[in-house]
């Protein structure tokens, strides 16, 4: 019998190279959805609507508050992002593990109402080693990166509110111990129960009981 999928969000500072490692994960393994979002804000250069994010207008994302069609929805430094409700239901349905790959707020809300989601958050080797990449990235100004590395500093206190931490040290490394970790989560005895009925009845039926 195929399990249902798992829910894992993962979090990270900004310019921490979460993107890199969704997208590696992705492309290794076949088991994985990766949760596209909708945002207010605009596409970067070489983002494409509908694999990064969907781009939406505050009408339309306010629309779609107002039907209940996020998971959950948050502000992030200025603008609105929110996890589309029935691509994730629809994928863990099929068994695939779904990666919401969303900020703190989000990650906790989708833990208040899912007990069973996997929280993992992704952290630099060093602090200067995240402004390095923030800075290297070149998509953003001086005054965002500063806003991003606030943010960062209030994000902190969250790290003990999820189940795991992964450092970025290099991409293939922490791909592997991601892909390890969620995998594993599928042997926990309550992703197994019915599994654990049915080896019951079928020892009954053999003890002769
Ligand atoms: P960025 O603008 O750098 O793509 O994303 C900014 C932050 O918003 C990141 O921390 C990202 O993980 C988070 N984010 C992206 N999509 C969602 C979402 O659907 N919900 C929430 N709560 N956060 C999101």
């Amino acid at each position: 019998m195929k399990q249902k999928g798992i829910m894992v969000v993962v979090s990270g500072f900004s310019g921490v190279g979460k993107g890199t490692i969704m997208k590696e994960l992705m492309e290794k393994y076949d088991n994985y959805a990766f949760s596209v979002s909708a945002t207010t804000r605009s596409p970067r250069n070489g983002e494409v609507d509908g694999r990064e994010y969907f781009f939406i207008t505050d009408e339309k994302f306010d629309e779609m508050v107002q039907e209940d069609r996020f998971i959950e929805y948050a502000r992030y430094v200025k603008h609105s992002y929110g996890t589309p409700k029935s691509y994730v239901e629809e994928k863990m349905a099929e068994g695939k593990d779904v990666i919401l790959e969303i900020e703190t707020q989000g990650a906790l809300n989708v833990k208040r109402k899912y007990p069973d989601t996997l929280l993992v958050y992704v952290i630099p080797p060093s602090a200067k080693e995240l402004k390095r990449r923030l800075t290297e990235r070149g998509t953003e100004n001086v005054e965002v990166i500063e806003a991003r590395l606030k943010r960062a500093v209030e994000e902190a206190d969250e790290i003990g509110s999820y189940d795991y931490v992964l450092v970025n040290d290099t991409v293939p490394e922490a791909v592997e111990r991601l892909h390890s970790l969620i995998q594993s989560q599928h042997l926990l005895t309550v992703k197994n129960r019915e599994e654990i009925a049915r080896m019951k009845e079928e020892l009954i039926a053999l003890s002769g009981k």
